[in-house]
């Protein structure tokens, strides 16, 4: 299993490259056909032994070969988010049937792009979340059973988020953010949803009062994107979502 585990991590650096591309490309609108080839900074075309994933970010020492210039910390934090989500699935669960597990792997990439665009442009891309519709097709045609819960917490979360976006006029939540709502509902069914949307507003809160404390942003005016913090929570619901409702229920909660 570790062998395993060490072999998706690999995958997973390598398909995390590519969602660069992807993370680079959507918020602009453009294709994403001929890939990543030239350094953003200098314009040279690289080679295939300066794109190998973290590899030549680390011999480089983050720097471009040709203008030494450096690259920025982004294509290898992408590359290891999606490397360390990828290879701790198997290591969670180790019977895993494989239709779930490529399943998870496509719905953690599609989370990478989404927590990534939100982080950095602001910009939920709506691609991300029909991919994300259609990564629920397996986990009905295997669950079938799954589909009413699934439906039922996709428009309640929807609904919630819906009703903070128009309260707060669009100004503490997005849209983007209430579509989402709906996906991760679809995709996390009761009760996980609830972990994952508390885990989402915890963490949220936090991040923005270490803010506002540091004064790196105002009370009024700058907006902390929210996306980020609902894919935190989902990944979490959907490795440990049973564990931590237990643990909210009875140790937060006292139910
Ligand atoms: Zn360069």
């Amino acid at each position: 299993m570790i062998v395993f585990s060490i072999a998706l991590f690999i995958i997973g650096i390598f398909v995390g490259s590519f969602l660069n591309v992807v993370i680079d490309r959507l918020p602009r609108k453009e294709g994403f056909v001929t890939g990543r080839s030239h350094c953003d900074l200098c314009g040279h075309t690289l080679a295939w032994y300066d794109l190998v994933p973290l590899l030549s970010y680390a011999l480089l020492l983050g720097k471009c070969r040709y203008c030494k210039k450096f690259i920025g910390y982004e294509y290898p934090l992408v590359e290891l988010t999606t490397g360390i989500l990828f290879c701790i699935i198997p290591l969670l669960y180790p019977a895993i049937p494989m239709l779930s597990l490529l399943d998870t792997l496509f719905i953690f990439s599609i989370f990478v792009v989404i927590f990534y665009t939100d982080l950095w442009y602001g910009i939920i891309p709506d691609i991300t979340l029909l991919l994300g519709i259609v990564a629920l097709i397996p986990i009905f045609v295997m669950h079938p059973t799954l589909l009413l819960s699934s439906v039922l917490s996709g428009v309640v979360a929807c609904l919630f988020f819906l009703a903070l976006f128009l309260g707060t006029r669009g100004r503490g939540m997005g849209f983007g953010d209430v579509k989402l709502a709906l996906l991760l509902g679809l995709l996390l069914g009761y009760p996980r949803i609830i972990v994952s949307l508390y885990i989402a507003f915890l963490t949220g809160a936090g991040i923005a009062l270490i803010l506002i404390l540091w004064r790196k942003k105002k009370l009024r005016g700058d907006t902390i994107p929210f996306g980020p913090f609902l894919i935190l929570g989902a990944v979490l619901g959907l490795l440990f979502g049973n564990f931590l409702w237990e643990l909210l229920t009875v140790y937060v909660l006292h139910l």
